[in-house]
């Protein structure tokens, strides 16, 4: 959806204090035990998302007709201000992950929402950035640009990792110039 810039740069504000909130529902006294568990929710959830990111972009965004025709306006346009409307994310993520598994175990909840709501913000950070930084200084952010750049060219046929490439990868979408190689 194209939005004007304040309504999409408001979830960078916005995602860190609620990220800060889960994270302050882990233990402060941390044993080794408890701290190993918070770490590992919190690291889970990032990881989770990423694949969540991966496939929400290639089965949703690229296949499902009503969000397929809004994600095509931002492949024609891809430097205009298109995303996801404010705290829909946020609201997602904490009504279908931190509401069921507080059921299960609360503490846990809150790592796993914390890792997911990082990953979400490190996604609308990079996309951001692999349009808007055109000579990055950090190697990683290099990679990504290359990466979403030519997920763009191919029309959205590779590439659908915009925080990391490791997914496509692992289902066979990963497409690098250097190396000539395409699959689907
Ligand atoms: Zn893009
Ligand atoms: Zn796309």
């Amino acid at each position: 959806m194209h939005l004007g810039k304040f309504l999409y740069f408001l979830d960078f504000f916005i995602i860190p204090p609620v990220v800060a909130y889960f994270l302050y529902w882990l233990p402060y006294e941390l044993s080794l035990m408890s701290g190993g568990v918070s770490a590992a929710a919190v690291l889970g959830g990032f990881v989770l998302w990423t694949l969540i990111e991966y496939a929400f972009h290639r089965w949703l965004l690229h296949e499902w007709p009503w969000l397929r025709h809004l994600h095509d306006e931002h492949h024609e346009q891809p430097e205009a201000l298109f995303g996801t409307p404010p705290l829909v994310g946020v609201i997602q993520i904490s009504l279908c992950v931190f509401v069921p598994l507080w059921f299960v175990e609360p503490v846990t909840a809150a790592g796993v929402t914390a890792g997911m709501l990082a990953g979400y913000l490190a996604y609308i950070s990079v996309h951001w950035a692999t349009h808007h930084i055109r000579e990055p200084k950090l190697g990683y952010l290099v990679r990504a640009r290359r990466r979403h750049m030519l997920h763009h060219y191919r029309a959205g046929q590779t590439n659908f990792g915009v925080s990391t490439g490791f997914w496509d990868w692992v289902f066979g979408t990963e497409h690098l110039r250097n190396t000539h190689k395409f699959s689907r």
